[in-house]
């Protein structure tokens, strides 16, 4: 079967200017898609508290952050390991492995505003949609399926379009997405990875994204150990979600819970068992429960309704390049 050729090659795009170099209407934009954060920040937080989610503060440094691999999706260019106390820790990648354990044991449901460290190749800065340093709200809640996360983001995504249209009208029509920027129906459609590589081929992620005029799920991705696999279908249940003309903006699964399972991925990924002995050990002992949720990238949230080239634009100092301020 033949692929659909995309409408145009990968642009490249220009990295943001920082704070001290922007035009007085620069920074007025700026100023903008920062009202816009806020709000975001505040309506996300305050509907994951009403939903009875505990709100957990971050780690920075741990032995078991995300390996972030063999996620076909990751590039990662260097990992940032340093000894505390005889010890070797990672900045965090991500608090997956810190999520499950939680939601095992003390907070069934939670969610943490995550900053996370990932030094992606230098040329995925020109994407548009890759910063060095990003914050995630991270969510997940002991016994949830796919379907239930589905409905919980799909709902808080359209209460924040919702008042955030009603309350900053300003700031979209600014940006100019006041028209643009539509309430999308629910439930979103859900595709399996698998068809749309089909489609597009290995670009599916481009492809869909640009293709589809609606927020979309995509379904069955292989990556890294935790997110649920079955062995008998080889399907991975997990999800991605794509906004239209932009791309992905969260990701998360249902998780995997038992040991032999655990194990048995993590030694086929050759990923270094050390790290990742706690969970492991909490599973055999029959105490990892089966969870289920997602991270939402908050720039890239924010950056998808400011309408931003580049995602680093909702930051204010842009974490992306080599002109770190
Ligand atoms: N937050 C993601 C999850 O919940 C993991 C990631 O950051 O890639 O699955
Ligand atoms: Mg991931």
């Amino acid at each position: 079967m033949e692929t659909k050729t995309l409408s145009k090659a990968a642009p490249i795009i220009e990295l943001p200017k920082p704070l001290e170099q922007l035009s007085e209407g620069e920074v007025e934009r700026k100023a903008c898609i920062g009202r816009l954060m806020t709000y975001t920040l505040n309506n996300l937080t305050s509907q994951f508290v009403e939903k009875d989610f505990q709100w957990l503060l971050p780690v920075a440094l741990s032995q078991s952050t995300d390996p972030l691999w063999p996620d076909p999706g990751a590039s990662i260019e260097k990992r940032i390991e340093v000894d505390i106390y005889g010890k070797t820790v990672r900045t965090t990648a991500s608090m997956i492995i810190h999520k499950l354990i939680a939601s095992s044991l003390a907070y069934p449901k939670l969610f943490i505003l995550s900053p996370n460290i990932r030094i992606e190749k230098a040329e995925r800065a020109k994407t548009g949609k890759h910063i060095y340093e990003f914050t995630q709200l991270d969510f997940e809640a002991r016994n949830a399926s796919t379907k239930g996360v589905m409905t919980l983001v799909e709902e808080v995504i359209c209460n924040l379009l919702t008042s955030m249209k009603q309350d900053m009208k300003e700031e979209l029509s600014l940006l100019c997405r006041c028209d643009t920027l539509e309430l999308p129906k629910r439930p979103f459609k859900v595709y399996d990875r698998q068809e749309l590589e089909v489609d597009y081929g290995a670009d599916w992620e481009e492809g869909i994204a640009q293709e589809t005029s609606d927020p979309v799920w995509v379904t069955n991705i292989p990556r890294e150990f935790y997110d649920f696999e079955d062995f008998t279908t080889g399907k991975w249940d997990n999800y991605d979600l794509f906004m239209p003309q932009y791309g992905e903006v969260l990701s998360g699964a249902k998780r995997e819970w038992e040991y032999e399972k655990i194990l048995k991925k993590i030694e086929r990924d050759n990923v270094d068992k050390y790290n990742y002995a706690l969970v492991l050990k909490l599973a055999k002992e029959e105490k990892l429960k089966p969870t289920a949720g997602g991270g939402i990238g908050m720039e890239r949230l924010v950056g998808w309704i400011s309408g931003v080239e580049h995602v680093a634009e909702t930051q204010p100092f842009p974490r992306a390049g080599n002109s770190a301020r």
